[in-house]
């Protein structure tokens, strides 16, 4: 993580890699976000959810074919609106300044009449739009938001999310909103408030108040937009959300001169562990957007989190994946994914777990570390190789088998002619796997 994490005592939820891990030191693994532990919501879900629980968001339609698309522009001017934005529905931030493969510019886009809109969607519809959060591949745009644009006379940056050094729920905000405020947060972190929010309370009246004047805003304004925060936190936490990003929350000028203050934007995502009591929002679930190894390896009720290094790990147990990768990064090498394949995997699910870690390129060698405890060492070892044969394994493989029926399972893979590499404990697989790599 950067700097501003120290200035924030806080995790950043705009930052590029969202960490699911976040009281972990800076030198070790930061892991990605994955389904397993959160699901990310598009902007115009959390949108419908902000709503449902009281939050003020401008009229707007999703959008999943140019057909769709067009039919929301012709609703929006037909009820009287005089122009709309066209925005890109994609699992990253950053939209509005991104820029497509083929060089169209910007993913959130205004238009002044239905054929101007028609053809920013159709611009955008289907094309590859590249921000900074995407990285240099980008994401496809399968989804549009069809919205009422509005006349913004400020922008602010508002979140609501769990601060674990204090145990408690925080919403932050600031008034430098719009685009940059990663920046703000890294340059003069005295420009966002934070407020602590007891749970048992929810956010108060005078929370709101608070924040909304210490954003600036005066008069009717304050009560309007601190009642918009304490629907901001109610949709946090009647979500079960882990995060909950506003940015823009704008002040805006109504057609009838009127001020009022609406979210312009919303990023969202969902613990995982709560999804069972919110089918509705279990069913806004985007698979498309996932990395297809990680649902992959759902389909098999394998925990693995796809990470950026080039050692694979197989590993029984969260808390044991997780030294395994802390022993690889000790050593000097990066972990290529998080794997735990669970207590009592099946061969089957040895198997499909090795699949998945070898169908990632970047994968040059791969470190199996099993504590047998109710894992039967040798269900492990048939998975190894059967998985190892069936795919042609070039790869240097390191093993560490210990526990329950380990002399089975060494055998199994002393007979199977793989070229193995053993190791005795934990340090020494991880420092071999690190050589192996190289
Ligand atoms: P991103 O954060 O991914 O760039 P936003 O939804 O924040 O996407 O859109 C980028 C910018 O576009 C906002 O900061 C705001 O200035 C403008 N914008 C977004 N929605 C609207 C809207 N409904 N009306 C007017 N301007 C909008
Ligand atoms: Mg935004």
């Amino acid at each position: 993580m950067p700097a501003m994490k120290e200035n924030l005592g806080l995790p950043w939820p705009s930052v590029k890699k969202h960490t699911k891990f976040l009281d972990r030191p800076e030198s070790l693994p930061q892991y990605k976000g994955s389904h397993f532990l959160s699901m990310n919501l598009h902007e115009y879900q959390a949108k419908e959810l902000m709503a449902r629980h009281g939050v003020q968001v401008p009229p707007g339609h999703p959008a999943t074919s140019i057909d769709e698309a067009n039919e929301a522009i012709q609703q929006l001017f037909d009820t009287g609106h005089k122009s709309v934005v066209v925005k890109s529905q994609i699992h990253a931030g950053g939209r509005g300044k991104g820029t497509f493969k083929d060089g169209f510019k910007g993913g959130v886009h205004l238009a002044d009449c239905p054929e101007d809109a028609n053809a920013k969607a159709e611009a955008m519809f289907g094309n590859i739009l590249v921000t900074k959060q995407t990285g240099e591949v980008g994401k496809q745009v399968n989804r549009l938001l069809i919205t009422s644009a509005q006349k913004i006379k400020n922008e602010y940056y508002v979140a609501v999310l769990l601060d674990r050094s204090k145990g408690r729920p925080i919403i932050m905000a600031s008034a430098e909103g719009g685009m940059n405020i990663e920046e703000v947060a890294e340059e003069s972190p005295e420009k966002i408030f934070k407020e602590t929010i007891d749970p048992d309370l929810g956010l108060q009246a005078y929370q709101g108040r608070k924040i909304a004047i210490a954003l600036g805003l005066r008069g009717k304004l304050i009560n309007q937009c601190g009642r918009l925060l304490q629907c901001l936190y109610d949709t946090w936490a009647g979500c079960d959300a882990s995060m909950l990003e506003v940015n823009p929350m704008a002040l805006i000028e109504n057609e009838d001169g009127t001020e009022s203050v609406v979210a312009l934007d919303a990023k969202m995502s969902i613990d995982s562990n709560a999804m069972f009591r919110h089918p509705d929002i279990k069913a806004m679930r985007d698979i498309s957007e996932e990395d297809a190894l990680e649902v992959e390896a759902g389909k098999h009720d394998l925990n693995y989190i796809k990470l950026e290094g080039n050692i694979a790990c197989l590993v029984n147990g969260a808390g044991l994946a997780m030294s395994t990768m802390d022993a690889i990064k000790h050593y000097g090498g990066d972990p290529a994914n998080f794997l735990d394949v669970g207590g009592g995997a099946t061969q089957e699910q040895v198997k499909a777990a090795f699949e998945i870690i070898l169908s990632d390129p970047a994968v040059k060698a791969i470190l199996i570390n099993i504590f047998g405890g109710i894992m039967n060492c040798n269900t492990i070892a048939q998975g190894v190789v059967a998985a190892a044969k069936e795919t042609d394994l070039k790869l240097p493989l390191i093993v560490r088998l210990e526990g329950n029926n380990v002399e089975a399972g060494r055998k199994t893979l002393a007979d199977s002619g793989l070229p193995l590499i053993t190791a005795e404990s934990m340090a020494e697989a991880a420092q071999k796997s690190v050589e192996a790599a190289k």
